[in-house]
């Protein structure tokens, strides 16, 4: 259109999303970048927000100030909740507020979400951790759990209680377990008076045969073997069949059913693509694997529509894994794309995607990490770990007080980020699941007395018993 600059938008501010939005810089478009929530979140460390070594802040900086120099992109808070291809419009929506933004090309980057494998119900009592809401309410459960067991008044309530079971021995899992671990027998080991949080069990569970399946037999190994050096009970071959709030229940590969009693539950396993995978793939003709993702041309594209990209968790191209690498390479390749395009240039070059390896923290200097050809464990692979987070996490502040935060941590035993509000206690809904016998110590608060219950006879609607 003569006289207006081209429009590309931009739905998330994910790895993908803003990794593309930064690639446009300087080029002569207006971007509109698109997301739920107001802040950039770096994932790999959330697992650090619920167990108090960060602050949300540290990992989830504003979207609006990381991009409030560049001009020709603008922020929009909103949650998309339609795609129209033919006619080129985005919705979405924020409150009761709908908008609907029109484009030139569109990147797609809306990531993925936590799967319970056709059992949402499980998300209750097993939150994931793909939010920093999910982070500070893990928080809220597992410092909450300490302090419950402090009052408890009886052993098998106290023994629930200190008993953590995190669900999926993948990357996320292992980090996971491995902080609960170091939390109980390191920060918080002088705190108590009453119980003594060495004794806190921590399990780690999955149905698979191995360890940390992606890295390979002998990194798989070695992490099992540190995890059980600091108290990680790793039980393999254990299918989650039922999970409920005070426990969770297993079975192995001969159907044998077992209960594992623990309040606090940590769902580590499966993701499934963002619901607009789905939409896309509905109007453009492209598959959807089993997760939910979208089987894109090799240029990223949808099929029929070069005009869209679609890149990150959200993607399946020829068995890409969904790690941060994949979003941030495909979100500066799709800008690229257009980039070439806005130059009179053909684009529509296969992506090719440039594996820099991958890792995984278990302990303070414990990590593995596989990287090309190369196997590492232990104190180098942890320095690789914690040099390659400080690099990719976006702000020079968030490096900084992130460093300090590690300090306090690694060398110390402290955490810096123990605050969880009344709220979090709480735990919006965890203990709640408790029933009767927790009731007492949950509801401290005095509150309104109940109205007295009517007599069954007088209650509306209802015929009076026999
Ligand atoms: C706990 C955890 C640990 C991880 N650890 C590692 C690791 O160590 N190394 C690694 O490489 N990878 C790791 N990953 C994976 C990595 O974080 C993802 O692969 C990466 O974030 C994908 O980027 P993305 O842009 O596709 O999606 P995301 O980063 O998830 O971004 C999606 C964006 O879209 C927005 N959004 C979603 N739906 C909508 C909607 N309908 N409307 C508007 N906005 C929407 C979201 O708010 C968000 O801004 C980890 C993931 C998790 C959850």
């Amino acid at each position: 259109m003569a006289g207006r600059r081209p429009q590309v938008v931009v739905i998330g501010s994910g790895f993908g999303g803003l990794f593309a939005t930064k690639a446009l810089n300087r080029a002569d478009v207006d971007i509109t970048l698109i997301a739920k929530t107001t802040h950039h979140l770096f994932q790999p460390l959330l697992y650090q927000v619920a167990t108090g070594i960060l602050s949300e802040g540290e990992i989830a900086p504003s979207t609006r100030e990381i991009l409030g120099r560049q001009r020709n992109a603008r922020v929009l808070l909103g949650e998309v909740n339609a795609i129209d291809l033919a006619n080129r419009t985005v919705t979405s929506m924020v409150l009761d507020q709908v908008r609907v933004t029109p484009y030139d090309a569109l990147i797609v980057a809306a990531g993925a979400g936590q799967s319970y494998f056709g059992n949402d119900h499980f998300a209750r009592f097993a939150p994931g951790m793909k939010s920093i809401d999910d982070a500070l309410e893990l928080r809220g459960r597992i410092f909450g759990s300490f302090e419950l067991a402090e009052l408890a008044e009886d052993e098998e309530q106290r023994a629930r209680l200190m008993t953590f079971v995190v669900v999926g021995a993948g990357a996320t899992g292992v980090e996971m377990a491995g902080q609960i671990a170091e939390l109980a027998h390191r920060t918080l080991r002088h705190e108590f008076r009453r119980i003594d949080p060495r004794q806190a069990r921590v399990i780690l569970l999955d149905a698979a045969a191995s360890v940390l399946g992606s890295f390979g037999d002998r990194l798989g190994a070695r992490a099992k073997t540190r995890l059980g050096e600091i108290g990680v009970e790793v039980q393999l071959g254990a299918k989650v069949v039922r999970v409920d709030g005070t426990g969770i229940e297993v079975e192995d590969a001969q159907g044998q059913r077992r209960r594992i009693e623990s309040v606090c539950k940590v769902w580590a396993a499966g993701v499934s693509a963002s619901p607009l995978g789905a939409l896309l793939a509905e109007q453009s003709g492209a598959g959807l694997d089993r997760a939910g993702r979208i089987e894109v041309q090799p240029d990223l594209t949808l099929p029929g529509h070069p005009e869209v990209f679609v890149v990150g968790d959200m993607i399946a191209l020829r068995g890409l894994p969904g790690v941060a690498q994949v979003a941030i390479q495909g979100g500066r390749f799709a800008a690229g794309q257009i980039k070439a395009r806005l130059a009179g240039k053909p684009g529509g070059q296969p992506f090719q995607y440039k594996d820099k390896g991958s890792m995984a923290t278990i302990s303070r200097f414990s990590a593995v990490a596989s990287i090309g050809r190369f196997r590492f464990a232990g104190f180098t692979a942890w320095l690789m770990w914690l040099g390659l987070h400080l690099v990719y996490m976006v702000g020079f502040k968030n490096r900084l007080t992130t460093l300090l935060h590690w300090l306090v941590s690694f060398i110390g035993r402290g955490r810096a980020e123990r605050t969880v509000t009344e709220q979090q206690i709480f735990a919006r809904q965890a203990f709640q699941q408790l029933g009767g016998d927790f009731a007492p110590t949950l509801s401290p608060r005095p509150g309104p007395e109940p109205e007295p219950e009517p007599a069954p006879e007088k209650r509306a609607g209802q015929e009076p018993p026999d």
